[in-house]
């Protein structure tokens, strides 16, 4: 049946999302590397206060999330009242598109940058533009180069997915001062904790107005089926956002479960330290299986075959070892694979697995 109904320019042109694979057929138990989950899962801490949160399912949650808010600004030293929550930081970045971009503007992102980047601007109407990176890297002059007088949204992911790529402090300020004040920076951190040193741009967005950070607690924190992120940036940005989002966004699930891990630091540390050592260790490992990779800042690693068809020949080996990891062609990288951090034992795997691939080539 055709219908009259057409829907908003832009949206057709939009491709579904395509989840990392969670299956694999015949297989029982999959080692699940192809979403950048925590393999230690959520803090228990977390747990246990999502199931004390299931008395007070018959009340509607808090509006303002105060609670999880004040909690997010004392562990990062941040003023609460610039915090907005989020249905994943996928929802603040969605929430930054619509009140900020509209038909004729521009939404400028990075070639490799993350697939909802597009995605976002097409759904507000706007128009992507795409610039191009240096040898998979963020490239701060070509981005600079990108801006026109349209351009109202900028998204880069510092680390990037899906190369783990970063750029320091000096080249993120050099961005953010090039920025013009009718332009967001919007610096995406759901991979900012595991770039040791790095603040997530949080003190860029405090010192300027149109600089926004997001964070997630889909990551590091292990909980990216409870949904929640959040977003830092000028009082002004908040409010504009506060009055478009949904007022009952986040479940008191979501909320209760977010602040016991947030409040969970010992938990937080272990996995860091936890996935700092083994990046080492795939990263080495896979170097010295002559599988090329660039220093990764985050919990994965872009594994490089020499073609397209040795990463699909790689990818198929892996899945009849129970072994999921993600194909990147849609991010620009016919010929990559990546590879999510595991626990020692998943990388031993992964990487005996690659020798046998390697050696049977
Ligand atoms: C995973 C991811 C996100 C966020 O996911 P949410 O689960 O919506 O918080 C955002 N940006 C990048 C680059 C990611 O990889």
């Amino acid at each position: 049946m055709t219908t009259a109904l057409r829907p908003q320019p832009g949206i057709m042109d939009i491709a579904l999302y395509q989840g990392g694979a969670s299956r694999i057929e015949g297989q029982r138990d999959p080692l699940k590397l192809s979403s950048n989950e925590n393999p230690f899962g959520a803090s228990p801490k977390a747990m246990a206060a999502v199931t004390e949160a299931a008395t007070g399912l018959h009340r509607y949650p808090s509006t303002d999330h105060a609670k999880l808010r004040q909690v997010i600004a004392e562990v990062h030293g941040l003023d609460a009242d610039r915090i907005i929550c989020g249905v994943g930081s996928d929802e603040i970045l969605t929430l930054l598109a619509m009140a900020y971009a509209g038909p004729g503007d521009e939404v400028l992102y990075t070639e490799h940058g993350f697939s909802l980047y597009r995605v976002f601007a097409l759904s507000a109407g706007a128009t992507p533009v795409v610039a191009e990176e240096t040898d998979r890297c963020v490239d701060v002059d070509k981005l600079i180069a990108g801006i026109t007088p349209a351009t109202r949204i900028i998204y880069i992911a510092n680390p990037a997915n899906p190369t783990g790529t970063a750029l320091g402090s000096d080249e993120l300020a050099r961005l953010a001062d090039a920025v013009p004040p009718e332009c967001l920076l919007v610096l995406d951190g759901a991979y900012a904790e595991f770039f040791d040193g790095y603040d997530g741009g949080a003190s860029l967005a405090r010192a300027h107005g149109n600089v926004v950070m997001t964070r997630t607690f889909s990551k590091l924190y292990g909980l990216g089926g409870l949904r929640v992120g959040w977003g830092y940036a000028a009082q002004e940005v908040i409010d504009v956002l506060n009055r478009i989002r949904g007022p009952f966004n986040m479940s008191t699930v979501a909320l209760a479960g977010a602040e016991g891990a947030m409040r969970d630091r010992a938990f937080v540390d272990r996995c860091l330290r936890e996935n700092a050592e083994q990046r080492v260790r795939l990263t080495g490992g896979l170097r010295q299986l002559g599988i090329a990779c660039d220093e990764s800042h985050a919990n994965f690693v872009l594994a490089r075959f020499e073609d397209e068809a040795e990463a699909i020949a790689a990818d198929a080996h892996l899945k009849t070892v129970g072994i999921l990891v993600r194909l990147v062609k849609g991010y620009g990288f016919p010929d990559a694979l990546r590879i999510t951090v595991g626990r020692a034992e998943d990388v031993t795997r992964v990487l005996e697995a690659l020798a046998s691939f390697k050696g049977a080539e």
